[in-house]
């Protein structure tokens, strides 16, 4: 059977184990390097990206992490998540670990409405908008040829992308009812298509 790891070093992991125990997969949390042995796919949280790149970098995650990834694990980035797998940020800090190929702003949508809810078209995940939930949330402000939009606000911007088996959301599936996210993912983790 697949594992699935979340990486619990800071941010609403727990909120991750708990969608991925509700579509029964058999999950781990990943703080150390050898926990993401044998991992299918590993989930990186919502949280705060600075304080999540210093951790990595204490427990010597990167590096291992990148590895697996180019060796087929399937990861998906959310929120914070997904300015760790960036390219590139906007901003200097944190250095992210680019992975995927997209630029990113943090924090894009200023002080005043630091979190709001969405409902998405997302083709990927069928006909029934997706409702997301955005806490202080980034964008993607450009995507480089490998990696294609999936999802964008009614003013265009692009919140949530796909390259191969990576994914990235500016929003917290993890935070609704709404597993079809989950299951997308699974799905990733599962098509071993090379
Ligand atoms: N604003 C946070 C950051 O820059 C991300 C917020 C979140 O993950 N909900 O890291």
């Amino acid at each position: 059977m697949t594992k699935v790891g979340v990486l619990a070093l800071q941010g609403d992991f727990a909120e991750h184990l708990q969608a991925l125990g509700k579509l029964k997969v058999e999950t781990r949390e990943v703080r150390l390097p050898r926990d993401l042995e044998g991992l299918g796919g590993l989930i990186i949280p919502g949280g705060e990206s600075t304080s999540m790149a210093r951790l990595m970098d204490i427990y010597e995650l990167r590096g291992p992490l990148k590895e697996r990834v180019r060796e087929g694990m399937a990861v998906w980035g959310t929120c914070a998540g997904m300015i760790l797998l960036a390219r590139r940020l906007v901003e200097d800090r944190p250095e992210p670990l680019g992975l995927m190929d997209i630029e990113v702003r943090r924090n894009a949508f200023g002080r005043q409405v630091d979190s709001f809810e969405a409902d998405l078209v997302i083709p990927a995940l069928g006909d029934k908008p997706f409702h997301a939930v955005f806490i202080r949330a980034p964008v993607i402000t450009q995507v480089g040829p490998q990696a294609q939009i999936m999802a964008a606000l009614k003013d265009g911007r692009a919140v949530a992308a796909r390259q191969g088996r990576m994914l990235g959301t500016a929003f917290h599936p993890e935070l609704t009812e709404d597993l079809r996210f989950h299951r997308h993912f699974l799905k990733m983790v599962r098509s071993r298509a090379e």
